[in-house]
């Protein structure tokens, strides 16, 4: 029953607007209101506002403290914000959530100092493991060691030290871009990797001078170890693997949630884990929404099944699947990244195609007859470049297809001449403020530094055209925290202290919408996400620190108070 209070507002409402509202209004005693907050709506209808008004999963209302109090009633749950910043759910564009709550499960290379680290963590690992247990680990990155390991090939290091400390463990060590694989000896006995092994088509496996294999496996070269780590997990039981599939998951949406993620577009499952998620979203146990893009399947099952897996906010608005993800090249880091002329540091190697044009045209073909959405990674000029004509010749062909919304998937490196076709073609631009200030500064290096000026991580460029623009981690490449990769896109303050591109900086404003409502864009779901509008689900992300006024110095300190996905407080600081 609503309080006495609301029937009184109702009454006064009723004044107003008519009699018609006072059956509705009398129902909407809410259940949480959040007041005496600094509310940053991101609609443009209402920009702030202090207070906000839940029934259920949705927003009812948004406006002053005043305007919100008839909405409390006894049964009513009360946030003091205390002055503190409420802005909409934030939302990962780009991330990869089974890898991420694997990662969790793996070695963490991401802070190492040195190869030796890296040896020495490995070391310890292969003492508690057992007997053929794969030891695997991830986020290493050459370019962020102090100095470069010795021996090393083109700045990698080469297998000999990680073999002799994990003799009769095979080693599987990811690298940060998720574009090479580092593996020891054992692993490349397993997989079968001798001098004379070629290289398969779209990836490489790197030499020494003697020609050995070093241990390192670039692009599609990382599979070969594929059969072998799965005969391993084969000789777990399904119930083990479902189990853990499920631990995963929360792995993966505790630590989105404690960050303040409340949506989390995920570039690329196969159908197998939608089926998961789709159990999991059914038993109202999925952490976040999530938005996966459809990857790792052949252009026939995709073909058969696509409209059977077609979900537009299955379980409550928990997940939605109408895009399919592709990628033509690797990444800038380990020099896969497709140019269009050659790399200032690797001047024999424009990078890596890693799906043909053709087959990218095949696999856009199914999706447009299927009504979905494509994403497809490019990281290097050419790359972007191939894919905006695969689109530009589809779209012409297909005239009565409208809101299309594809998309490109980092945007990274666009030739001037290719950015105003986004805008031109109404192709998203699905990039990572955070990669930016963690790739700055090598970037450079690799693409000489007028190419880098011109190309790279073109926020302002892209914005200005019009373009949508997006934002995300990539997570597990990078960490899932969205204030790093909002402080880079505003700062472009790389990891050394210095302005990468300045020019290319967005505004705060532009770089919360990037995070919340050109995400929901991005996924078809800015009428239900994205901004604090009455009507829309009720995602809300609390910040112990103003990000949109504090000193831009400070943006990095800020914390995730509450995260609060359709309604209900999914993660408290300090702990519920
Ligand atoms: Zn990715």
């Amino acid at each position: 029953m609503p309080s006495q209070s609301v029937v009184a507002a109702a009454f006064a409402l009723a004044t107003v607007l008519g009699p018609l509202h006072v059956a509705h209004a009398q129902t909407r005693a809410a259940t949480l209101v959040l007041t005496n907050g600094h509310i940053v709506t991101v609609d443009s209808a209402r920009p702030e506002a202090q207070a906000t008004a839940i029934v259920g999963d949705r927003i009812v209302a948004v406006g002053t403290n005043a305007d919100i109090k008839p909405y409390i009633a006894s049964s009513t749950r009360v946030i003091d914000l205390r002055g503190k910043l409420a802005v909409p759910g934030l939302t990962d564009g780009h991330g990869h959530f089974m890898n991420l709550g694997q990662s969790k499960l793996q070695l963490d290379l991401t802070k190492a100092h040195t190869w030796d680290d890296i040896v020495a963590m490995v070391a310890a690992a292969a003492q508690k493991a057992k007997p053929g247990e794969w030891i695997v680990g991830r986020g290493w990155h050459q370019a962020k060691w102090d100095r470069p390991p010795v021996p090393a090939v083109e700045g990698n290091p080469v297998h000999t030290s990680l073999s002799a400390v994990s003799l009769n463990n095979p080693v599987v060590l990811t690298h940060a871009s998720g574009h090479a694989v580092f593996v020891n000896a054992k692993a490349m006995q397993l997989a079968g990797i001798t001098k004379t092994t070629p290289n398969p088509s779209g990836g490489e496996i790197v030499h020494d001078a003697q020609g050995n294999a070093t241990g390192l496996l670039r692009e599609s070269a990382q599979r070969l170890i594929g059969p072998a780590r799965a005969r391993s997990d084969s000789a777990r039981s399904p119930v083990e693997r479902a189990a853990e599939a499920r631990h995963v998951v929360e792995l993966a949406g505790a630590d989105a949630l404690s960050k303040g993620i409340t949506s989390f577009h995920d570039a690329g499952s196969n159908f197998e884990t939608i089926d998961l998620f789709k159990k999991l979203a059914g038993e109202g146990k999925l952490p976040v929404r999530l938005y996966v893009m459809v990857r790792f399947e052949s252009n026939a099952r995709m073909d058969s099944l696509l409209d059977r897996y077609r979900m537009q906010g299955y379980g409550n608005g928990y997940l939605t699947v109408r895009s399919i993800k592709r990628q033509i090249d690797g990444a800038l880091g380990s020099n896969g990244a497709w140019l269009l002329e050659p790399y200032a540091d690797l001047p024999r190697s424009s990078g890596l195609a890693l799906e043909s044009v053709e087959e990218l045209t095949r696999a856009a073909e199914i999706a447009m007859k299927h009504d979905f959405q494509v994403n497809t990674h490019a990281i290097g000029d050419r790359a972007n470049r191939e894919v905006l004509n695969v689109y530009e010749k589809l779209f012409k062909a297909n005239p009565g297809k409208t809101d299309l919304r594809w998309r490109i998937e980092h945007a990274q490196h666009i030739h001037p001449t290719d950015g105003p076709r986004f805008k031109q073609l109404g192709v998203i631009a699905s990039m990572q403020g955070i990669h930016a200030v963690s790739d700055g500064p090598w970037v450079p290096a690799k693409l000489g530094p007028e190419r880098a000026k011109a190309e790279s991580y073109l926020f302002r460029s892209l914005w200005d055209s019009g373009a949508i623009v997006t934002n995300g981690t990539d997570t597990p490449v990078e960490d899932v925290d969205p204030i790093p990769s909002f402080y880079g896109t505003v700062s472009r303050i790389t990891r050394e202290g210095k302005v990468f591109l300045p020019e290319q900086r967005l505004t705060r404003a532009e770089a919360l919408q990037s995070y919340t409502l050109n995400n929901a864009y991005a996924s078809f779901q800015e009428k239900e996400l994205g901004s604090i509008t009455p009507g829309k689900l009720a995602d809300i992300t609390v910040l112990s620190k103003d990000i949109m006024t504090i000193p831009e110095r400070e943006i990095p300190t800020a914390r995730v108070v509450y995260t609060i996905v359709g309604g209900k407080i999914k993660y408290r600081q300090g702990g519920n």
